[in-house]
């Protein structure tokens, strides 16, 4: 395929319902579509969540007499969305058929579009992964050269690993910026010159015409990371933070993202933390990126390393050409830097005050730490679940986690791919309802 070609952004008007996306219409002309009722879709789940599941599984799992239960599965086994395992599982005394989603289906692609890198993944249905790309880039090159080079890249690895260009269904891109996730484009992103508005779903469309595209903010797609392949598996109700050079928030609800009304909840990093003046760029005093993220850290131990009282910090400071970084801050506190340690405890300390907040008012199971301030460790996690603690009520946290990411920077990547497994199967599901084929429920 030549080079991207940039296309007229079209006037859609906004849907009301974030869960009929504008391009509803134009993917439900796309050919091999499977629809799927809703009792269907939610034993489709179900095997996603837990991997390989028996009709006991099923019946346990849902309200779906043992009937309804064999009718959804028949039917899933005709449409090749399900396929049976071997026998694996005894049973009052015989082995039980598992079940477990049809790999075979075909391709789904994740692109993670980073700040400084773009990392792509190709996994089959059963959300197994066949391959795996990161290379640098600017985001801030703009729309037209970072999505022509992710859309290039994809077809270099599907070529590579010989995989068919015709067999990918799906595609979820993940996007540092805040999305207005019923139209899949980026709204005033702060990092992100040229990309405001920009139609990036039906620019990825023209090289992948066969592929349902969707687009979320990169923390939603790293919760989504989470619950499908990271730490938080199964885990229903559940807030995933990401601090970096900011701070933002994937909430799970009751095993769906939310995104709120105009698909930016989650955008804790604006928060106003008490006895902080310090400007951040959206124009208040205070957000919590402004005192918690990477930079803040930075600056703050820079600040204290001048006046002499940390030499450690000062020598890593020179070391890097007099520039320090949070990862320097990280390592002197693990020498034992009585300054790095301090500043990592205070950080951890705000961003516990908002988690705090948080889970007086949403209440979650679990809170997931990623991004690459994560990486300076258990003094940061201890200092955060300490807050939380001191500020929330005790019913609240007293079964919940507060854990770092297992996956790290793959949370973006398996992200990418549920997001666009779960559109795929809501778009079959809203289908089958709008088309009346929907089977009755009783
Ligand atoms: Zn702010």
């Amino acid at each position: 395929m030549g080079t991207i070609r940039e296309v007229l952004q079209k006037k859609s008007k906004p849907m009301n319902s974030l869960d009929k996306p504008i391009w509803l219409n134009q993917a439900e002309s796309l050919p091999d579509r499977n629809f799927i009722t809703c009792s269907e879709k939610k034993l489709v789940d179900l095997v996603r969540k837990h991997g390989e599941f028996t009709k006991a599984d099923l019946v346990s799992y849902t309200d779906y007499s043992r009937t309804k239960i064999t009718n959804c599965i028949d039917s899933l086994l005709n449409k090749k969305i399900i396929v049976t395992n071997k026998d694996t599982e005894y049973s009052g005394g015989r082995r039980s058929k598992t079940f477990s989603l049809n790999g075979k289906l075909g391709l789904v692609a994740g692109v993670d579009i980073g700040a400084t890198s773009i990392d792509l993944g190709i996994a089959d249905f059963s959300g197994m992964f066949l391959a795996r790309y990161m290379e640098p880039a600017s985001v801030k090159d703009g729309p037209i050269k970072i999505l022509g080079r992710a859309c290039s890249l994809l077809e270099r690895i599907l070529r590579d690993n010989n995989l068919s260009y015709e067999k990918v269904k799906g595609i979820g891109i993940g996007v540092p910026g805040p999305v207005d996730f019923s139209m899949g484009t980026l709204i005033s992103p702060p990092i992100m010159p040229g990309w405001d508005s920009y139609p990036i779903i039906q620019t990825v469309q023209q090289w992948f015409p066969s592929a349902n595209v969707v687009v979320d903010n990169d923390v939603n797609v790293m919760a989504l990371g989470e619950i499908n392949q990271g730490v938080g598996k199964g885990v229903d109700n559940l807030i995933f933070v990401k601090i970096g050079t900011g701070i933002g928030a994937g909430i799970i609800c009751e095993g769906r993202i939310y995104r709120g009304a105009k698909g930016c909840a989650g955008d804790i990093g604006h928060i106003g933390v008490n006895n902080s003046d310090t400007l951040c760029p959206c124009g208040n005093k205070g957000c919590l990126e402004t005192v918690a993220a990477g930079p803040a850290i930075a600056e703050r131990s820079l600040k204290q390393a001048q006046t002499g009282k940390s030499p450690i910090l000062l020598k890593h400071y020179e070391k890097n050409g007099k520039i320090l970084h949070a990862e320097d801050v990280g390592n002197a506190a693990r020498e034992g830097d009585p300054i790095a340690i301090e500043v990592i405890r205070e950080s951890g300390q705000f961003v516990g005050d908002v988690l705090a907040s948080l889970v007086n008012f949403y209440n979650p199971e679990m809170i997931v730490i990623g991004g690459g301030v994560s990486n300076l460790g258990n003094l940061l996690l201890s200092s955060i679940r300490q807050a939380v603690l001191l500020r929330s009520l005790p019913l609240a946290t007293r079964d919940l986690q507060i854990v770092f990411s297992e996956i790290g920077f793959d949370a973006g990547v398996i992200g990418a791919v549920n997001l666009a497994m779960d559109y795929m199967f809501s778009l079959s599901t809203v289908s089958a309802n709008t088309n009346g084929k929907m089977r009755s429920d009783s």
